[in-house]
């Protein structure tokens, strides 16, 4: 059992990754006893991002194993800590990626603490005390309140812990590109999966023409009909990508795996943005004439800041947008991160971290 400082008292059941292998099996460890600035937090729900397949398999090279994964957290408050401000017990709370951050950067000033420069992790990081962070695959956190916000009451807690991380990723390129601030853009989502699945909601919630750019022809019917899409373009079928060159404004790109960023490009207008979040282990291709000929931009972007994590929350329970998912209990976890793997999620799992079938 770990115990990585001497206040790391509070013995928790959750599950870890040992190896590359990326097997998860039961693993007990310990938390910090809950401070003054945090909150204890019983977890109800977890997703599993693809990030954490990135993590548990070290596709990255940066995994401190054990892992206990885990950013897309739901749950109910359990302790409050003295200085902490506007939590209660009995708080339905969600936590994503954040940890700890300086607090007092011009990022973390400017509530932009997701770009800090000393930003650790809800999993896999370090925190102030020194302890390896571990994540929601869990049935306790303990979080510094400054990381955690509050849930919509009207919104599921299962289908709206997914918005903790993939909501936030693809809500807040989607402000920074000002695309709240009118209606009617042409917009790409490349990759119908946890991230992109999301993205067409807000595309659409914000008024806008949306067209998803897939490798999964299965996915089509679903994508227009169930979650709103406008347009949908194969893009491994080049006379599809052809027909469709100059017509989009913006587009993220969600793909977890390498490839080359050319012919996404293309269906940029000139002066189109291109913003990736996605973040396979090799570099992309990119290729200079597309930019160079459309005067095309390519940037990243990583989470949101708490403001916006919390602003993107009030939306979703304003516009009822939740996350379309398939809950597990603990004891799938490994079926589900072999499903994920295999792009075989319709369109992100949760896993029910209550429930009993649990094999603790
Ligand atoms: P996901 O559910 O697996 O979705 C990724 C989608 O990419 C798949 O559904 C599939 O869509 C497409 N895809 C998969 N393999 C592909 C391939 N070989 N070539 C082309 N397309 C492929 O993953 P996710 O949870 O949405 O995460 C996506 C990526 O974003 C991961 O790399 C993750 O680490 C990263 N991420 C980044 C941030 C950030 O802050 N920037 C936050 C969270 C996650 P189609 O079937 O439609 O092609
Ligand atoms: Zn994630």
């Amino acid at each position: 059992m770990a115990q990585t400082t001497p206040n790391h008292k509070i013995t928790v059941a959750g599950w870890a990754a040992h190896d590359n292998s990326g097997v998860l099996t039961p693993y007990t460890f310990k938390r910090r006893v809950n401070g003054p600035d945090d909150v204890s937090i019983k977890v109800l729900y977890c997703g599993i991002c693809h990030t954490d397949i990135h993590h548990v398999k070290n596709e990255w090279g940066i995994t401190m194993y054990p892992v206990v994964p885990g950013h897309e957290i739901t749950g109910v408050i359990t302790e409050v800590g003295s200085n902490v401000k506007g939590f209660k017990i009995g708080d339905k709370v969600g936590v994503g990626c954040l940890a700890a951050t300086c607090l007092d950067c011009e990022f973390c000033k400017n509530s932009e603490e997701n770009y800090c420069d000393k930003v650790q992790f809800t999993y896999n990081g370090i925190f102030w005390d020194g302890s390896i962070t571990y994540g929601g695959y869990s049935e306790l956190l303990v979080s510094d309140h400054r990381y955690v916000v509050h849930v919509p009451e009207n919104l599921p807690m299962d289908a709206a812990a997914p918005l903790l991380c993939a909501g936030i990723t693809v809500y807040a390129p989607m402000i920074d590109s000002k695309l709240h601030e009118s209606t009617g853009k042409r917009i790409g989502i490349v990759g119908l999966g946890g991230l992109g699945h999301v993205a067409i909601k807000f595309g659409k919630a914000f008024g806008h023409h949306v067209t998803v750019i897939s490798t999964s022809p299965s996915k089509e019917k679903e994508g227009r009909e169930r979650l709103g899409a406008d347009d949908f373009i194969i893009s491994t079928d080049a006379k599809q990508m052809e027909s469709k060159r100059r017509t989009l404004d913006f587009i993220l790109d969600t793909v977890a795996a390498p490839h080359s960023l050319g012919p996404t490009l293309e269906l940029l207008k000139v002066n189109g943005t291109l913003v990736l979040v996605g973040a396979p282990d090799k570099p992309l291709e990119l290729p200079c004439f597309p930019l160079i000929f459309g005067k095309r931009v390519v940037k990243g972007s990583m989470i949101g800041g708490m403001k916006e994590t919390q602003e993107m929350l009030n939306f979703c329970g304003k516009h009822n947008i939740t996350c379309d998912i398939e809950t597990v209990t603990p004891d799938k976890i490994n079926e589900a991160l072999n499903r994920l793997a295999n792009n075989d999620v319709k369109y992100r799992f949760v896993i029910n971290i209550g429930d009993k079938n649990s094999s603790h």
